[in-house]
């Protein structure tokens, strides 16, 4: 034993769940080899949750996690569980855990993820740590979520395409990005692309403020104009925004895209690899100095263990900071 492992752990698994999120495979990878590195046995569970009940249980080695690291996706799949819900099948679960003499999970996954994780981890004796895993970094506790960045990435690089189109055509373009409950995407990218307007659940979108901003802009002031527009801005989304464009100023024909799971393919970028390897090392060094019920969050250049009850608390805002400088960046 060594002095940063104060457990009776030997046989740790790693699973993914939920929304799958490039940088995820960096993260297993991590995890695997951060156990085998402290004298462990490395574990993976196949299909989040619904591998768990059905025991889809397997060793891992260090090679198993060779050429994962510029993977986007995850190779131990995921799913979201509805057996997972129910006590009786949580039950199942455990037991097979137990059959396959795992002592300690370390499960990779968003909000949903870890409520599941905290019922487990508090009815039965197996000790829980997270890895916060989902595009949408909807998560408190943490600066930024596993895949987050990658997604970035991915919408800014869709939009410049879009925008080349848009110029040659002088068209208006709404663009939709993931985020129903949250607009992390929407306003980020939205800054690092210069889209006109930005959509996002968290700000009541006013539609006559909108109409006069277009009115007043495009083709007069500007030739070509994208607005983005997050899936669960309360306007209805980039399809029902365009639609009344289109029937209050006919001439305009704006043109509709929605991204959608495209945001969250390809290669993971540098910093969420290495989010993944800093998040997997915290991961199982955290359940070898005794921790549970926790998720490694990223906090200025620390990674601390956050409650996963503070986790799932849905206080995180928006930057004040960037939501003003939307007006000011669209001249
Ligand atoms: P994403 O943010 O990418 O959607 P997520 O982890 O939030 O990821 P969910 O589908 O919400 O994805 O949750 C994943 C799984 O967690 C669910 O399918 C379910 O099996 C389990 N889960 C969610 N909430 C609970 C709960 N209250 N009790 C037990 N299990 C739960």
């Amino acid at each position: 034993m060594t002095s940063e492992d104060k457990t009776a752990i030997q046989n740790i698994a790693v699973m993914t769940s939920g929304g799958d999120s490039p940088g995820m495979n960096a993260a297993i990878r991590a995890v695997v080899r951060t156990a085998l590195y402290f004298g462990k046995k490395a574990f993976g569970i196949y299909h989040g949750y619904e591998g768990m009940i059905d025991g889809e249980i397997s060793p891992m080695q260090s090679h198993d996690v060779s050429d994962i690291i510029n993977r986007g996706g995850t190779i131990l799949k995921t799913a979201r569980s509805k057996r997972f819900l129910e006590a009786a099948y949580r039950k199942q679960a455990y037991e097979q855990l137990k059959a396959h003499h795992i002592d300690a999970l370390v499960i990779i996954g968003g909000n949903g993820s870890f409520r599941g994780a905290d019922v487990f981890s508090h009815e039965f004796d197996i000790p829980v740590v997270g890895i916060p895993g989902t595009i949408d970094n909807d998560l408190d506790g943490t600066d930024y979520t596993l895949g987050y960045d990658t997604a970035l990435n991915n919408v800014i690089d869709a939009v410049d395409k879009i925008r080349d189109t848009a110029s040659a055509f002088d068209r208006l373009f709404f663009v939709e990005v993931m985020g129903r409950d949250a607009g992390f995407i929407a306003l980020r990218s939205g800054i690092a692309t210069g889209a006109d307007a930005i959509l996002v659940p968290e700000v009541h979108t006013n539609y006559e403020q909108l109409k006069e901003y277009l009115h007043t802009t495009y083709r007069h002031t500007k030739s070509s104009a994208i607005v983005l527009v997050a899936e669960g801005d309360d306007g209805g989304g980039a399809v029902a925004m365009a639609k009344r464009i289109r029937e209050d100023f006919p001439d305009f024909n704006p043109r509709v895209t929605i991204l959608g799971h495209i945001q969250r393919g390809g290669a993971p970028t540098a910093f969420d690899r290495i989010l993944g390897s800093e998040m997997g090392v915290a991961a199982v060094k955290a359940l070898l100095q005794g921790q549970s019920g926790v998720m490694m969050g990223k906090q200025c250049r620390e990674i601390v263990p956050v409650a996963f009850s503070i986790a799932d608390k849905h206080t995180k805002r928006l930057s004040q900071a960037l939501l003003s400088m939307i007006d000011v960046l669209n001249g």
